[in-house]
């Protein structure tokens, strides 16, 4: 099928694409990637009058870091991120998170934020932004303004942004030397959607967890933070802590709110998630640097 008619305008700044926004409300549709919004138009679930292409706005290419934190403009591609762009735990879970994202030519075009303004409930880089805590940067008609990831996920693809804003940024916050991190997903083919997905981040001082972020995708309608599991951890001696790293991929199971599908039940996918958390745990135990108190590897 071909896309219903629309009209098309490139924005050359955050201004102008702001007031295409605000002039055309809901039936205008900002193209970033476009490698979700237009198989939207193709199969006709969406037929906005407008697109608003923000790919000319120099404002909002590239990353930096400020304020403790790492910031990704919004027309930051996938594959930007598939090397660690800053010297901080954070960049290496994006690194390890960034292959998994669709096949190489969408994660050259595809954005981080158009991900996040997509807000599907398997998306990665979502269930990262919810482990993170990551602040979502908005230039609407009346200003700027920035939610929490917490309350920016909704339901499946939709957010706590109106029709008139703009997504400019999305904000990470570094996380700092002993800081360990995962990332682990179940997916039926390469390329695919998740089944399932966790991200986890640990940080690790004197031998002991001091706090754990968990995250998972397509756990819920929306990206689930597993804050219970979380608890779990904290305070646990990294030598001895399996027992912990496997009650913590239970409990997160259990937080989770699994929807079924023809290939994947409910009672699945939540063994797969407490199993994935698990292993991203695992993981970022294993990298937080703390290795001195963690006993030898067994061999064979
Ligand atoms: C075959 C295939 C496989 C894929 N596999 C995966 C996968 O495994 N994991 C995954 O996470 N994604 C996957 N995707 C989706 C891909 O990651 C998209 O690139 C991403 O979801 C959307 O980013 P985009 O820049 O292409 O946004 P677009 O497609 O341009 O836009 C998506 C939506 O977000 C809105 N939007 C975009 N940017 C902004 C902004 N700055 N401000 C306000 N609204 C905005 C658009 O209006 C639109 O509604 C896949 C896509 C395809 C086609």
């Amino acid at each position: 099928m071909k896309a219903a008619p629309f009209d098309y305008q490139a924005a050359r700044s955050v201004d102008e694409a702001v007031a295409l926004l605000d002039e055309h409300g809901a039936s205008a549709k900002v193209l970033a990637g476009g490698q979700s919004l237009l198989l939207d138009l193709h199969y006709r679930r969406l037929r906005p009058a407008l697109l608003v292409d923000v790919n000319g706005v120099e404002e909002l290419a590239g990353h930096g870091v400020g304020d403790g934190r790492l910031v990704l403009g919004a027309l930051v591609r996938h594959a930007e991120l598939e090397r660690p762009v800053v010297e901080d735990p954070v960049g290496a879970l994006l690194a390890r998170i960034a292959p998994y994202v669709a096949h190489p030519p969408i994660r050259a075009r595809g954005t981080f934020a158009g991900s996040i303004a997509w807000a599907h409930p398997a998306a990665e880089w979502c269930a990262a932004a919810v482990a993170l805590d990551a602040e979502i940067g908005l230039h609407g008609p009346s200003g700027t303004r920035v939610v929490g990831a917490a309350d920016w996920f909704r339901g499946p693809h939709s957010t706590g942004r109106t029709a008139q804003e703009l997504v400019t940024e999305v904000r990470l916050p570094l996380l700092g030397a002993g800081t360990g991190i995962g990332f682990t997903e179940h997916r039926r083919t390469h390329g695919s959607f998740a089944l399932a997905a966790a991200v986890a981040a640990v940080r690790v001082a004197e031998g002991r967890v001091v706090w754990a972020r968990i995250a998972m995708a397509n756990a819920g309608p929306v990206p689930v933070r597993a804050a219970s599991a979380e608890r779990v951890l904290a305070g646990q001696p990294v030598a001895s802590c399996d027992e912990a790293v496997g009650e913590a991929g239970t409990m997160a199971a259990h937080e989770a709110d699994p929807r079924p599908e023809p290939h994947c039940s409910v009672e699945y996918r939540r063994h797969v998630l407490a199993v994935l958390v698990r292993r991203a745990l695992r993981q970022a135990l294993d990298s937080a640097g703390d290795q001195a108190t963690r006993p030898p590897a067994e061999k064979g």
